[in-house]
């Protein structure tokens, strides 16, 4: 099968094995995925299915090992020269001693920005994720969900329709997260950017995507995809709906089904 040239991301049985002192680790096994254009796309699995893994290889951090992958329908080493994507990693990975404003100046001084356009950049991004005014604030002075908030916006700063995040808010507790669940809604709506994000919480992915992809370990694969039927409007209180809740039952069965296969 060849890639479909309307997707974000195609992959077609994508495999990647780690060569270890212990022997291969089959990290990506016969991975088949579109993620179309806009695409909310969640990952979910337990540790070590090979969802960082698959996040990498998107981004050309990591090399395939067989099949088929293309990013805006290019190779990912192509895509990643095009800047193709931003990252947002599990941890906030602020640099301490640089200002907010200076941390998500960083990477467009490395793409050669003037000063004025990073200045107009800097406070579009900040004001997409709620945090107008803490420009000259260092990390350590934000709160954890606000650094995650900045990384985000470091992410956004170049403009890159495609946004890969990894476990973005896994160490937040769970009021703020549901706070940041809700922003990250109405950012993706307002930028119709497309979103990969992994997750361990059934309810994040749930309330989150557009698409859940379901994941299982030894060897990593895709043991379902889930085209969410949830309206795109979503107040928090659409987690106690029948709806919702028939969506989590299949996730949830979706990760048993391959945790009994590992056994
Ligand atoms: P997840 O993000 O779902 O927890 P990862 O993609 O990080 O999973 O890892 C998938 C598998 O590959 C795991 O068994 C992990 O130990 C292994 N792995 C990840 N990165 C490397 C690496 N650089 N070298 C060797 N093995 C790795
Ligand atoms: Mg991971």
């Amino acid at each position: 099968m060849t890639s479909s040239a309307s997707s974000v991301v195609s992959a077609r049985n994508l495999c990647l094995t780690y060569d270890t002192n212990d022997g291969p680790v089959h990290a990506l096994s016969n991975v088949d995925l579109d993620v179309r254009k806009g695409d909310f796309v969640s990952f979910i699995g337990p540790s070590g299915c090979g969802k960082t893994t698959f996040l990498r290889v998107i981004a050309d951090l990591e090399r395939k090992s067989s099949g088929d992958i293309t990013v805006n329908g290019m190779s990912p080493e192509d895509a990643r020269k095009a800047r193709a994507y931003g990252y947002v990693f599990q941890a906030a990975a602020l640099y301490p001693w640089r200002t907010i404003e200076k941390n998500i100046a960083l990477p467009l001084e490395i793409m050669g920005y003037d000063k004025a356009e990073q200045a107009k950049r800097i406070a579009q991004t900040l004001e997409l994720v709620n945090l107008s005014g803490f420009e000259k604030k260092f990390p350590w002075q934000l709160s954890g969900g606000m650094q995650q908030r900045a990384s985000i916006a470091r992410a956004l700063a170049f403009d890159a329709d495609l946004l890969l995040m990894d476990e973005p808010f896994g160490a937040l507790d769970e009021i703020v997260r549901d706070h940041l669940n809700e922003q990250l809604l109405k950012l993706w709506k307002r930028t119709n950017k497309t979103i990969c994000f992994v997750t361990h919480s059934i309810p994040e992915a749930v309330y989150l995507s557009t698409k859940i992809v379901v994941m299982s370990p030894r060897p990593g694969r895709v043991t379902d995809i889930i085209e969410s039927t949830l309206p795109t409007e979503r107040p928090l209180g659409i987690r106690e709906t029948p709806e919702f809740l028939e969506i989590a039952h299949r996730v949830r069965e979706g990760l048993r089904a391959g945790h009994s296969y590992e056994e």
